[in-house]
């Protein structure tokens, strides 16, 4: 019983992370969607090439919603060499009212993608959890 028990909730807490995942990434697309260069994009039924240029970005066909400009900003390196991404902190702050790239949804979007990030990484304990767990059944079983 005890052992079942264990095998019960090993799994019961890969299952929650797994739907936490999923839950954040529909809540990140809803969000993105919301933006209002997602929704120019979405309205435009015939484009300028200027105007589709201003809204999709050509090499990867992606919508450059205030999150992707905010991921594609480049500043010079603390260091005095190349430049660099924004950090975690720089790209919400990027988003917030008042700064360069603001947008509420983006920002929403994004406070979204970082709580992913830890329900990604919660998911992969999850999942070395029951690995361990069949592993150490296995060895129960080769010595039984
Ligand atoms: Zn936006």
């Amino acid at each position: 019983m005890g052992d079942q028990n264990k095998y019960m909730l090993a799994i019961v807490r890969h299952e929650k992370a797994k739907r936490e995942v999923e839950v954040l990434t529909r809540a990140i697309g809803l969000a993105v969607n919301r933006c209002p260069v997602e929704i120019e994009l979405m309205g435009l039924s015939v484009a300028t090439k200027d105007h589709w240029e201003r809204l999709v970005d050509e090499k990867t066909g992606k919508t450059k919603t205030h999150l992707w400009q905010a991921f594609r900003f480049r500043e010079p390196s603390d260091c005095g060499y190349g430049m660099m991404a924004l950090s975690e902190d720089g790209v919400a702050e990027s988003l917030s009212a008042g700064s360069e790239f603001e947008c509420e949804h983006c920002l929403r979007a994004y406070e979204l993608i970082v709580k992913r990030k830890s329900a990604r990484r919660e998911l992969g304990h999850a999942r070395l959890a029951i690995r361990a767990l069949g592993r150490s059944a296995m060895r129960g079983g080769e010595n039984g």
